[in-house]
């Protein structure tokens, strides 16, 4: 039916869709028991699956761990071959910045962009698509992601 559904529930921060889903983390949720079932030796994208997703939500950062994170996500699109050096040193590197800042967003002192990127793929996309396409579909959401930062001023190239 082409009709839209006007009781149609939308993220409020990323916009998916969320029928069939009590909250767009349930999306989140399918692909970590993905990756720590660890079917089809997909685990090694976590780390970019839980990027992508956060970066989506801005609101779980506070304003430097998005920035950070916008780091992060540049780094993993330019050396994808090192994503496990890359989670060892990233938990050196959290482990000592956590002292000095807070990655975590709160109620009151949260992460936005200051402009709305408009996102071409989403977290219901990744899981709709099905496992046996997850890896391939997580570096695309990634690259969306820069994409649509990119194209909003939120990344600089
Ligand atoms: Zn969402």
């Amino acid at each position: 039916m082409a009709i839209p559904d006007a009781q149609e529930e939308l993220c409020p921060e990323c916009g998916a869709p969320i029928r069939g889903v009590s909250e767009c983390n349930d999306y989140l949720n399918e692909m970590i028991r993905w990756d720590f079932q660890d079917f089809l030796g997909v685990g090694q994208i976590h780390h970019l699956t839980v990027l992508s997703y956060n970066l989506q939500h801005p609101r779980v950062y506070s304003p430097k761990g998005l920035e950070d994170a916008k780091d992060s996500l540049r780094e993993f699109l330019a050396h994808p071959e090192a994503f496990r050096e890359h989670d060892a040193r990233n938990r050196e590197k959290l482990a000592s910045n956590v002292r000095d800042w807070k990655i975590a967003g709160t109620a009151e002192d949260h992460a936005e962009y200051s402009s709305q990127p408009e996102w071409t793929m989403r977290a219901s996309d990744v899981v709709e698509a099905g496992l046996p396409r997850y890896v391939e579909n997580v570096k695309k959401w990634a690259r969306s992601i820069q994409h649509s930062l990119e194209e909003s001023g939120n990344l600089t190239h």
